[in-house]
């Protein structure tokens, strides 16, 4: 059983110690291998409540790996997760852990919104249908309520207009924002975003970023891959720098972007900026 084997590499208690702290996202000890390459080594990262981290970090470092993780899309090799005090991925009972079955493991993953950089919506549904249909399919709700969340959503998006539009009808920008919003309608515990406004034109980007960053004035807890420095250092309490499936700094943006400790993290810093 490899959940066991895990157990026995970690140790139990941690793994229930971790479970109990709740409140946050902790990603402790997590390594995860394709073949020979280590794509992630060792993580260790703790995500208050309310709080908003940037991750930077060359190509190919590991960041869409580590969000893949968080959400389960992706099976680390060691260590855990825990996300609002359950561990992503498995369940305890008694003194053993149990690795989740797919449908709890979905249900899981409705706590964990994310954002990709690709909008991901669904182009056969219109704006409406794209924010019920997860709502509506995974938390048991109903139909009028989950309207009704939806056009909240919308509203506070500023795409009230556009609620029977199809996303082929919407801009990149326009699209993002709405999948933002698909994101918030099954009210997770923390919002993962994979460079989400890279595959934009640049006169598009703020838009999102604006959107991004009420969310993080109303205290909803973020996790983003960006290469937008100015928002990093705006909205950003804490700054991950990863390089090759480590962090090798993290601290507040004025430290990270100022005065970095790592010559790495000077030198991507110095190409970005
Ligand atoms: P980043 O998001 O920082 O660019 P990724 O997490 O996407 O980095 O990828 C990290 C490394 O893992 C890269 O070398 C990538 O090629 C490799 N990788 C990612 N996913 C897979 C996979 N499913 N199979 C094999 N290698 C992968
Ligand atoms: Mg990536």
């Amino acid at each position: 059983n490899p959940a066991t084997d895990r157990v026995g590499k970690i140790g139990f208690h941690d793994a229930a110690a971790l479970r109990a702290a709740g409140g946050t996202v902790r990603i402790h000890g997590i390594s995860k291998s394709f073949g020979a390459l280590k794509v992630l080594d060792d993580i260790e990262l703790s995500l208050p409540a309310g709080s908003v981290t940037a991750i930077l970090g060359p190509s190919g470092s590991g960041k869409s790996t580590l969000l893949r993780a968080i959400n389960h899309l992706e099976r680390v090799d060691n260590g855990f997760i825990s996300v609002d005090g359950e561990l992503v991925g498995y369940a305890q009972k008694g003194d053993a852990l149990y690795e989740l079955k797919e449908k709890d493991i979905l249900k899981r993953r409705a706590d964990i919104g994310m954002v990709f950089q690709s909008f991901n919506l669904f182009p056969h549904l219109t704006v409406l249908e794209n924010l019920i249909e997860a709502p509506i399919q995974v938390r048991r709700i109903g139909r009028e309520e989950a309207a009704q969340l939806a056009l909240e959503l919308l509203a506070r998006i500023g795409l009230s207009d556009k609620v029977n539009a199809y996303p082929r009808q919407l801009s990149g920008g326009q699209q993002q924002r709405v999948a933002i919003a698909r994101a918030l309608a099954l009210k997770p515990k923390v919002l993962l975003f994979d460079e989400p406004t890279s595959a934009l034109d640049p006169e598009l980007v703020g838009e999102v970023l604006d959107v991004i960053k009420e969310l993080a004035r109303t205290g909803t807890t973020l996790l983003i891959v960006t290469h937008e420095i100015g928002f990093a250092r705006e909205v950003a309490d804490t700054v991950v720098f990863m390089e090759s499936g480590k962090i090798l700094e993290a601290g507040p943006p004025a430290r990270i972007f100022n005065e970095a400790e790592h010559p790495r993290t000077r030198e991507f810093l110095a190409k970005v900026l």
